[in-house]
């Protein structure tokens, strides 16, 4: 993608806007996005689902700033939230409650009546205690719940364990053998509308073919309703679209959704899709300068300003992201272990990078739009990062660096 960042006289530049400038004026850590990457990401989407009745749901979770929500919510997308606090936001940003789909294995009954008064689009339900929870909720209300189950369609994505969704031994979803006894139980509850069915197997996919099993598998139960006389309206079949963080191959939406339009061809229901992580990953980078060089002879570490509170993955999954510096500099390169300042060995950013570095000089960590601020925590009473977006040219302020004393703000000493 072209939005990504580029060298312009030997710096690097995001949307023409230096990130040498973004860090004088802002400090670091700091996550930067660029609001062209989101547009083409999305409108990536778009094109790969020209002339279907289609929904694209972005999953907040992915990234949750109000300003990235508002510009998906002006593209026209829905929104894909796990918690009434995600619904709360994609309202203050501008998102239309009824394009949104509320996830999640443990709703709780405020949070449901939250999105029941907002009116959202469709509750994607995860056992049969929930069916009941939603069909009492909306009792009270004098509403009636839509609902889709989300079936574990048991297909393997092939991805990390961690994010790996969709297997009979995942905490998420129905199995399954079971879809068909619930979505009956859920026709005859007074208080509730059967609107759908979804999946949603894992996350970064780069094999498209798990999928499209996953959509087949679907099929088949959507039929079998329909003889039964459960109408399904849409089909939601999850995000999990895999980015290029190192060396993979990622394919185009249009690419990726091949073999599933395939299996979903001639249907008359709408789809529905929830990216996260496709729409915002390669958006964004996060900003932080070289504290401290520390050479040994068995390792050398680039202690940085940002850390395992600010971007949690290679803590948790082991990923990898690119590390660039900012201003490549002429001289000999070094492995650096590239490292934060929390008390925690695992708080490293990146293992061995092959970089010419001086203590002050600023690193871009790429690809980390997604699940890196969402993820973020306030360990060792580190203040969270800022953020920015930029935008044809100019650079936004879109979250406030966050200061010490708003994080102990809520606490209270005992009396005397
Ligand atoms: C996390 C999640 C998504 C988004 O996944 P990505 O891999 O970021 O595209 C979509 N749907 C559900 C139910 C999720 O939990």
């Amino acid at each position: 993608m072209s939005a990504g960042p580029q060298l312009l006289q030997g710096e690097l530049h995001l949307e023409g806007v230096s990130l040498q400038e973004i860090a004088a004026r802002f400090g670091t850590p700091c996550y930067v996005y660029s609001r062209a990457a989101l547009t083409a990401a999305f409108e990536d989407y778009r094109q790969a689902l020209t002339g279907r009745d289609a929904l694209i749901c972005y999953a907040v979770k992915a990234n949750a700033n109000l300003a990235l929500l508002n510009v998906f919510a002006r593209l026209g997308a829905g929104f894909d939230i796990v918690s009434g606090g995600e619904l709360q936001r994609v309202l203050a940003a501008g998102g239309d409650p009824a394009k949104v789909v509320f996830s999640g294995v443990g709703k709780r009954q405020d949070e449901m009546r939250a999105a029941l008064e907002a009116g959202i689009h469709c509750f994607n339900v995860e056992s049969a205690s929930e069916l009941d929870h939603l069909n009492q909720v909306a009792g009270q209300l004098g509403k009636r719940a839509p609902v889709s189950l989300r079936v574990n369609p048991n297909v393997d994505p092939k991805t990390h364990p961690y994010i790996s969704t969709g297997l009979k031994t995942a905490k998420f979803g129905v199995a399954f053998e079971d879809a068909l006894a619930l979505y009956r139980r859920a026709a005859a509850l007074p208080h509730l509308h059967v609107q759908g069915i979804d999946c949603h197997i894992g996350s970064q996919l780069l094999d498209p073919a798990p999928a499209a099993e996953a959509a087949e598998k679907i099929l088949g139960l959507v039929d079998t309703l329909a003889r039964e006389g459960i109408t399904i309206a849409h089909i939601d079949i999850g995000g999990g679209k895999g980015i290029r963080y190192r060396d993979e191959t990622a394919l185009s939406a249009t690419e990726y959704l091949a073999p599933t339009l395939k299996a979903l061809a001639g249907r008359k229901e709408k789809l529905l899709l929830e990216p996260g992580r496709s729409l915002v990953g390669n958006a964004g980078l996060l900003l932080t300068r070289v504290e401290i060089l520390k050479p040994g002879s068995e390792k050398s570490f680039a202690v940085v300003d940002a850390a395992m509170n600010d971007l949690m993955r290679p803590a948790l999954y082991d990923a990898w992201h690119d590390i660039q510096p900012v201003a490549p500099r002429a001289g000999q390169a070094h492995a650096y272990e590239i490292v934060g300042p929390i008390c925690e060995s695992g708080d490293f950013l990146g293992h061995e990078r092959e970089l010419a570095l001086a203590e002050g000089d600023l690193l871009a960590i790429m690809s980390a739009g997604a699940y890196g601020m969402t993820m973020s925590s306030n360990y060792n009473s580190r203040a969270r990062a800022a953020e920015v977006m930029v935008d044809q040219g100019r650079m936004h302020l879109i979250r406030q660096r966050e200061d010490t004393a708003q994080l102990f703000a809520l606490e209270s000493v005992l009396p005397h």
